[in-house]
């Protein structure tokens, strides 16, 4: 395996997988693994050809390897496509999610199962394809975007809440399994960030409150926030960054709260 030296990228050489990556925060964290210098394998829906553009701007190798996600099988085949075309797979980035906002009592079946299925088990998926050769080579990242609705929870997002949750069990567990290799596994849980998917939830907030989408942005959205502000995409990518890094490997089995003090009260 190679190593970074001094004077190359702190990621040169490494091969890093990032799931939901042609947009929102996937789309910058493999923007940030690209940067460091790591060769990077993006997956999600809709257009590739922007993310594979900024994500190559950066000078590594950058492949793009669909697949749905929810379909367990087809995480796992993901996996062994992606260590295929990177030539191995150093750090595993599971960042696709959806969102569905409604009552519990009112919340669709096929919803329900959408979110555990692409929010938690495809966490499961990947890991358990991914664990055995990063324990051969000794060296691994997991890495999974979590959210403060791993820790809190708020009305209406009952799967979110419950997958985000799962997510944070299921990496401390890995952690312990893997405790003994220099395999980590950790959670960051970011607040809210202005993306594709949260601009969705504001829009399904507004009709399930009977509000306008400017007051559900002040009023329930950056109310949860002390800071009042949105986090960044860049921000979560920074945090990745250093879980990747070396400097990271005494973390594990832990999560990382980047919600402008959401979770602090
Ligand atoms: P986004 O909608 O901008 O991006 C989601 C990505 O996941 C897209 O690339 C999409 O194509 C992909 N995806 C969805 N279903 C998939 C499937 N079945 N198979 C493969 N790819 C699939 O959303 P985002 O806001 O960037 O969210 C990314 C992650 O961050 C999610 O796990 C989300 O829960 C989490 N998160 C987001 C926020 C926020 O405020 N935006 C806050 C906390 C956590």
């Amino acid at each position: 395996m190679q190593h970074a030296s001094p004077g190359t990228r702190p990621l040169a050489g490494r091969r890093a997988a990032v799931t939901g990556s042609t947009s929102g925060i996937g789309l910058a964290i493999a923007e940030g693994l690209a940067r460091a210098g790591a060769d990077v394998a993006l997956n999600g829906f809709g257009d590739t050809a922007p993310a594979l553009s900024a994500v190559g701007a950066h000078g590594t190798k950058v492949v793009f390897v669909g697949a749905d996600l929810s379909k367990g099988p087809d995480s796992q085949k993901w996996v062994a496509d992606v260590t295929q075309a990177l030539g191995g797979l150093d750090i595993l980035v599971n960042n696709a999610g959806i969102q569905h906002v409604a009552a519990v009592e009112e919340f669709p079946d096929d919803k329900w199962d959408a979110i555990l299925a692409i929010n938690l088990s495809s966490n499961f998926h990947t890991m358990k394809a991914a664990i055995p050769a990063m324990k051969a080579q000794n060296w691994g990242r997991i890495i999974n975007i979590a959210s403060a609705h791993g820790l809190v929870a708020s009305p209406f997002k009952s799967a979110y809440v419950a997958a985000k949750h799962g997510v944070l069990g299921l990496s401390k567990a890995a952690a312990l399994e893997l405790a003994e290799t220099l395999v980590t596994v950790n959670t960051v849980c970011p607040g809210f960030v202005d993306t594709p998917l949260v601009r969705g939830q504001i829009a399904d907030q507004a009709k399930v409150r009977g509000m306008s989408e400017e007051r559900v942005i002040n009023e329930v959205i950056l109310a949860s926030q002390p800071t009042h502000r949105f986090i960044t995409s860049e921000q979560v990518a920074e945090m990745v960054l250093f879980l990747s890094s070396d400097a990271a490997s005494g973390i594990t089995g832990a999560s990382f709260s980047i919600d402008g003090g959401w979770t602090a009260r």
